[in-house]
């Protein structure tokens, strides 16, 4: 069944502009961060979105949870289009769908205590008394491993160490039990060995409370370790998109070749392909013509900076939007 459905959806942002800069010109310049993508998200699904930065990941999870409104297109959340939502409507959906920031010192109220962040949703959605939203703020910091929850209840958020405040950052995804949670680069800011027991701990969550998941990471050694499928993305567009052992094993984009490509591999004596792609990712104010990736692609030919390509089905659910397919 699918949760989540995004058709078609477009994000430009107008460029500010200085005082001087604008009297010289009328026309407003805008950055198409997300630029008419379309996927789905099956319900207890991790999806994981890939590319570097600049490539209009955060803005589509952003999308996805309604922190920011699309310039185009539908997304349409357990069958309801959620694109155009407001006010009280709006607030209603935000108690099934979450959102977690990549950073979580700056995502957390440095006065606020850890017991007030966790349980600020349950006040603003005016759930239960102070006594039960205690109580379900304590049950959330045990479950997310802040044990035991009382001493950690008060604490500011500069007492705790860069784990504990991921946790934190979990928990507060947790307390309205949703059912839906974007989650931004969730281990980028942690040390190594903190890592694996954040991503446990993400996993947990999922099982227990049937969650789904679309997972955002530059780090595609990290999404293979949790994500059921892929989406690559580069310059606002989806490249390709499939179940993740065959783009990992055989990515068909001549960028998701590059980014697989790039991944370390733990053993020095393992040669890999060098297809790191060259360049910079250009501007998303006036990206190339044709295939955006074509100044990069080492397989470019005439027709790719002529014609857009189209995400197309290549067989066993993948998709891929390039001219070679
Ligand atoms: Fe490369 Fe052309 Fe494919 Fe784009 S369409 S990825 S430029 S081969």
């Amino acid at each position: 069944m699918k949760l989540v459905e995004v058709k078609d959806v477009k994000k430009y942002f107008p460029v500010q502009r200085g005082f001087l800069e604008s009297l010289m010109s009328k026309e407003t310049d805008f950055i198409r961060a997300v630029d008419g993508i379309s996927f789905d998200i099956e319900k207890g699904e991790v999806i994981g979105l890939a590319g570097e930065s600049g490539s209009g990941k955060t803005t589509t999870g952003r999308l996805c949870v309604r922190l920011v409104r699309p310039t185009e297109g539908q997304i349409v959340f357990d069958g309801m289009d959620i694109s155009t939502l407001r006010g009280k409507d709006l607030r209603e959906i935000r108690r099934r769908i979450q959102f977690t920031f990549q950073d979580p010192t700056s995502s957390l109220n440095p006065r606020m205590t850890i017991g007030d962040a966790i349980g600020d949703a349950l006040r603003l959605q005016e759930i239960g008394t102070e006594d039960e939203r205690r109580e379900r703020v304590e049950e959330v910091l045990e479950r997310v491993g802040l044990s035991p929850p009382e001493t950690f209840y008060d604490r500011l958020p500069h007492q705790l160490s860069g784990g504990q405040k991921q946790r934190v950052v979990f928990g507060r995804a947790m307390i309205l039990n949703p059912e839906f949670v974007v989650t931004d680069e969730p281990v980028a800011m942690v040390d190594v060995s903190i890592k694996a027991q954040i991503l446990e701990l993400m996993m947990d969550l999922k099982k227990e409370y049937g969650l789904t998941y679309l997972f955002i990471s530059h780090d595609l050694a990290t999404s293979r370790h949790v994500c059921d499928r892929i989406g690559i993305m580069y310059l606002g567009k989806i490249v390709e998109v499939g179940d993740k052992d065959s783009i990992y094993e055989d990515p068909l984009h001549p960028y998701a070749v590059g980014l697989i490509s790039a991944i370390p591999v733990p053993d020095p004596k393992i040669k890999k392909a060098k297809a790191v792609p060259r360049g910079e990712i250009p501007s998303p104010i006036d990206p190339p013509s044709g295939c955006r990736f074509h100044p990069r692609c080492p397989k470019a030919f005439e027709k790719c900076p002529l014609e857009e390509p189209v995400l197309k089905d290549v067989g066993n659910g993948r998709l891929v939007a390039c001219h070679l397919y």
